[in-house]
């Protein structure tokens, strides 16, 4: 059996809230980060969610995985796939990350965390973004994804600077899930902006 997994850190902990030390090549290559990554590889797919920082697992490294697998692409409505630009994104650990926006272009959508359970809010994030930085294995990686993967990036990289989504929301677009789900649920985003008065 595997062990049991850690709980992920809610928001409150000091620890979501410090900037994250970067790791080390040296480090990179010790036992004990690469179990690091593994643990939290698990702990993302049981929550289940298509990120994880390693802040919210109470340890304060510059590190995220991150994976969105078709079964949960395939949940969404038409609409919510093609608007959000949601499509799969194989599983990726990025080390040390650094994040550019391409272009000035933003897109808002509902988001959620795994360590404010229960909740989104409405963000506006850089429609495309390029992340550079190293993988697990300690090889430099470069990443330019747009859509919902560049949403996910920018959330995970956000919380290895002590950032939170409700740092960026519309604050008056903070919603239990539950709600969000029965107002919005498959609805376009042109009718959510207006219901919210953003447009
Ligand atoms: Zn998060």
């Amino acid at each position: 059996m595997a062990a049991e997994l850690p709980r992920i850190v809610q928001v409150g902990d000091p620890v979501l809230r410090e900037p994250a030390a970067d790791v080390t090549v040296e480090e990179l290559a010790t036992p004990e980060f690469q179990a690091l990554v593994r643990t939290m590889v698990a702990v993302m797919r049981a929550a289940p969610g298509v990120g994880l920082a390693a802040p919210q697992l109470g340890v304060s490294k510059r590190v995220f995985v991150m994976e969105d697998p078709p079964e949960f692409v395939a949940k969404l409505s038409e609409v919510e796939r093609t608007e959000r630009g949601r499509v799969p994104v194989p599983l990726r650990t990025i080390v040390n990350p650094v994040l550019r926006p391409v272009g000035d272009a933003k897109v808002g959508f509902f988001e959620g965390c795994l360590s404010l359970a229960g909740y989104v809010g409405f963000v506006e994030r850089w429609a495309e973004v390029e992340v550079t930085g190293l993988d697990e294995t300690g090889a430099p990686v470069s990443v330019r994804l747009s859509g919902w993967p560049a949403r996910i990036l920018q959330h995970e990289t956000d919380h290895l600077a002590g950032t939170l989504y409700v740092d960026r929301m519309v604050t008056r677009s903070f919603s239990t899930a539950e709600t969000a789900k029965v107002r919005f649920g498959g609805r376009p985003v042109a009718e959510i902006r207006r219901a919210l008065g953003l447009d």
